[in-house]
């Protein structure tokens, strides 16, 4: 071969329509499965942000009508190290004798799964 020939050799290789076909088909699939996971993943979210909101509701009507909540803190719990348990440092009331309350009115959050739940008379 001359050094003509090998310059202009092709550098191209021809395959077939078919070849091409079937791979689109298989890319396609996986998109479809991977689009049907993430579906799947959207409408879970969906419902556990629904379910979040449903309990967020129910722990502000507890903070609003439970008979330890006055208008500055919960009065049942002492919570002695807010941050273990990851609640706000700003919604942390001092006490005069040094206790540490919730402001479950800011935060009613703390009040969703508490058992002392008693209603005001
Ligand atoms: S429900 Fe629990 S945390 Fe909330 S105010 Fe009542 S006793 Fe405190």
């Amino acid at each position: 071969m001359s050094l003509t020939e090998e310059t202009l050799k092709p550098s191209v290789t021809l395959i077939s329509a078919s070849e091409i076909e079937n791979e689109l088909k298989h890319a396609l699939n996986e998109f479809n499965d991977k689009h049907k996971q993430l579906e799947d993943k959207l409408s879970s979210i969906e419902k556990l942000i629904a379910w979040v909101n449903i309990a967020k509701a129910q722990g502000l009507w507890k903070a609003k009508t439970c008979k330890y909540s006055s208008q500055e803190a919960c009065e049942a719990w002492n919570i002695s190290e807010p941050d273990k348990l990851g609640i706000p440092q700003d919604v942390i009331v001092i006490k005069q004798d040094n206790t540490k309350k919730v402001a479950v009115l800011k935060y009613p959050e703390f009040c969703i799964t508490c058992p002392l739940y008693e209603p005001k008379r």
